[in-house]
Order: structure tokens, then C-alpha cells, then sequence
């Protein structure tokens, strides 16, 4: 499937995009773990977005389209791909429309994952991320712990919390969503193309996005 993956962060969209690409094969393509892995690896990419993203700002559109010019068209998108976290702009929508054309891919849907803003703030304060890149595993200190020593349950790597975590970033990352990314609901249902998911579980969520996508 070819789908956009909306919701403001700690909607849930990782979590999704990882079910879905077990259950059938489409890759998982989240800007924020391009970004992060960039950082940690200290590469030009990284450099420039570092700043914005330990902030809780976005990375400017231009160095985001040269990544996903790139992502889109390598080998493994062609059994399908769940957009994580991209497009976050109407620069960015727009500009993908364009890419798609280009390459001659059409989307199956966007989802809206709508969850209520004190569930997203009681989840990004809890959550935690696996620190090896390979793996990148989401726990939740309340739901979905690490080992008893913090680490991945998955690999044994610590699991620790984002640098972009704390409650002011937290915020400014809200305010970001509403402003720059919440439009793109609208952009995607002149469309047709958006299904709003309310639901609060993953495999209830992943469930109605196979029926959406059928
Ligand atoms: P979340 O959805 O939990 O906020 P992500 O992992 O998707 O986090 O993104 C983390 C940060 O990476 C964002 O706050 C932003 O700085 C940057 N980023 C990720 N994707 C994009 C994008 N498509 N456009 C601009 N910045 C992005
Ligand atoms: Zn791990």
C-alpha cells in the first residue's frame, strides 16, 4: 500500500507504520529517523537539522524534498511505502504531488490518526525510543517498558528518551503540528483522499487502514 501517515506527534504513527510493514511488505519511511540517524552520524544532512529539530522546529522543506526525491525512488518503495511523519508542510504536499507524478505513483490514502491532546502529552513524556538505529523500537515507560535496566527488549540497546522530548520542545512540536501540518487534513480531503481514524489502539487503527486501503 501508499499511504500518508497524519497526526500530531505521538499520535501513533510509528507504531502503525511498523504493524503495517509486517503486514505486508511496504517500507516504513519516517523523515524523523532519516533526520535523527543524520545527526547521530554527524553527516552535512545532520548538521543542518539539528538545530531545528532539538528545537521542536521544522527542518526547511528544501532539505527534505532532496531526501524523499531520493527515498521514494530506491528499489524497496516498489512493494509499496507508509509515509511516517512526511509530508508536515503544504510546500511538502505540494511537492510530492509533483514527485509522484514524476515517477508515476499514485497514493491509496492519507490517515488521520486523530488523538486527544492530553493523551499525546501523557504519551510523549512516557515514551522512549531504542538508541540503535537498526532497531528504533517505541516502549512506554507506563504501557510498553523497556527491561527492568532500561534497555531494548528487542536488541539490549538502551532505550532512551528523545532529545526533543522535553516539555518545552514537546510543546513547541504541538504548536508546530496545528499550524504548519493540520492543514494538510484538508489539502488531502479536497482530494478525496483523507479517512480520519479516531481510535486510541494500534491493532484497531491497523485494522481500519487495511479496509480503507482495499
Ligand atoms: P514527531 O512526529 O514525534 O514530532 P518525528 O520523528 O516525525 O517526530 O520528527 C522529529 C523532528 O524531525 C521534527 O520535530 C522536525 O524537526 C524534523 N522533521 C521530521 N520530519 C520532517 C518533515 N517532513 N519536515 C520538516 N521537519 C521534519
Ligand atoms: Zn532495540
Amino acid at each position: 500500500m501508499r499511504i500518508v501517515l497524519l497526526g500530531a506527534p505521538g499520535a501513533g504513527k510509528g507504531t502503525v507504520a511498523k504493524m503495517l510493514t509486517d503486514y505486508d511488505g511496504s517500507v516504513q519511511i519516517s523523515t524523523g529517523d532519516i533526520l535523527r540517524n543524520a545527526v547521530k552520524a554527524g553527516s552535512e544532512l545532520g548538521k543542518k537539522a539539528q538545530g531545528f529539530m532539538e528545537r521542536g522546529e521544522l527542518v526547511p522543506d528544501d532539505l527534505i524534498m532532496d531526501i524523499m526525491e531520493a527515498r521514494l525512488q530506491e528499489p524497496d518503495c516498489a512493494k509499496g511505502f507508509l509515509l511516517d511523519g512526511f509530508p508536515r508542510t503544504i510546500p511538502q504536499a505540494e511537492a510530492l504531488k509533483k514527485l509522484l507524478v514524476k515517477i508515476n505513483l499514485k497514493l491509496d490514502r492519507v490517515i488521520n490518526l486523530d488523538v486527544p491532546k492530553d493523551v499525546i502529552l501523557d504519551r510523549l513524556t512516557t515514551r522512549r525510543t531504542c538508541s540503535n538505529p537498526d532497531c528504533q523500537e517505541i516502549y512506554n515507560i507506563k504501557s510498553k517498558p523497556p527491561k527492568p535496566d532500561g534497555t531494548c527488549v528487542k536488541c539490549g540497546a538502551p532505550a532512551v528518551q528523545r532529545a526533543d522530548e522535553t516539555v518545552e520542545a514537546i510543546t513547541k512540536r504541538l504548536e508546530t503540528y496545528n499550524e504548519k501540518t493540520a492543514p494538510l487534513i484538508d489539502f488531502y480531503k479536497k482530494e478525496g483522499l483523507t479517512t480520519t481514524i479516531s481510535s486510541l489502539s494500534s491493532e484497531e487503527i491497523v485494522d481500519q487502514i487495511k479496509k480503507a486501503v482495499k
